[in-house]
């Protein structure tokens, strides 16, 4: 079932929905849309939060049927679009669990002013993207050139990433009487977002339109001569 940080007491956490899942048909589009709610349960502070989900006519979610009593399989299978609450930090799609972990301690550190910490958690977000892929041996440095060698990130992305090193190097290494301003912390956080976009946000876009157009096409009456 859907797991992220609660945005009530800030742990990672399994969700559960509870009680009734909403369905509404969207009146404009005639119902090429569908709103998708449901209450779900934070298995730590037991605190509801609000999932939200639309599914488009044509997507490959729009085949699954909601059947009463298997709210959990639904949900399972469309997934959670938007929280509320949400945790603070931007709707990045198709995170691995322990890079979202990671990438939401950023932000939420960021968020409290805690600067230090935020680039830290920036930088540990930067090797659990690189150990997502399987690369997990070698210095940071090492570890995103080979990502770069992997295609998974631009050249304009590579020199984003090996800044971030450069700021979280001292700290990592327990320099920590370097001065760390606002700006240092939200240029890493940025960059640290532009990076989870590019590696697993894009791709994963892409391949749902490519999948759209290809059932399009196939739909697609052909031609009389
Ligand atoms: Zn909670």
């Amino acid at each position: 079932m859907a797991s992220r940080v609660c945005g009530y007491c800030g742990v990672h956490a399994h969700f559960t929905p509870a009680g009734e899942t909403s369905v509404v048909h969207d009146e404009e589009t005639e119902g090429a849309i569908i709103y998708v709610q449901a209450a779900f349960s934070c298995a730590a502070c037991k605190l509801l939060s609000l999932g939200s989900t639309d599914i488009f006519a044509g997507s490959s979610e729009w085949a699954y049927e909601l059947v009463a009593g298997e709210e959990v399989k639904y949900w399972s299978a469309i997934g959670v679009e938007s929280w509320l609450p949400d945790n603070g930090g931007p709707k990045i799609a198709n995170l691995p669990a322990t890079v979202q972990k990671a990438s939401e301690e950023a932000f939420k550190s960021f968020k409290a002013g805690q600067h230090m910490a935020a680039i830290l958690m920036a930088r540990t977000t930067i090797e659990a993207t690189a150990k997502a892929h399987g690369i997990d041996k070698g210095t940071l440095a090492s570890k995103i050139k080979k990502m770069h060698d992997q295609h998974l990130i631009l050249v304009s992305t590579k020199t984003a990433a090996d800044a971030i090193r450069d700021f979280g190097n001292d700290m990592a290494h327990g320099d920590l009487d370097v001065a760390v301003a606002w700006s240092d912390a939200r240029d890493c956080v940025q960059l640290m977002e532009l990076i989870l976009r590019e590696v697993f946000e894009l791709p994963h876009l892409a391949s749902q339109l490519e999948a759209r157009a290809a059932k399009r096409k196939a739909q697609s009456v052909p031609a009389e001569q």
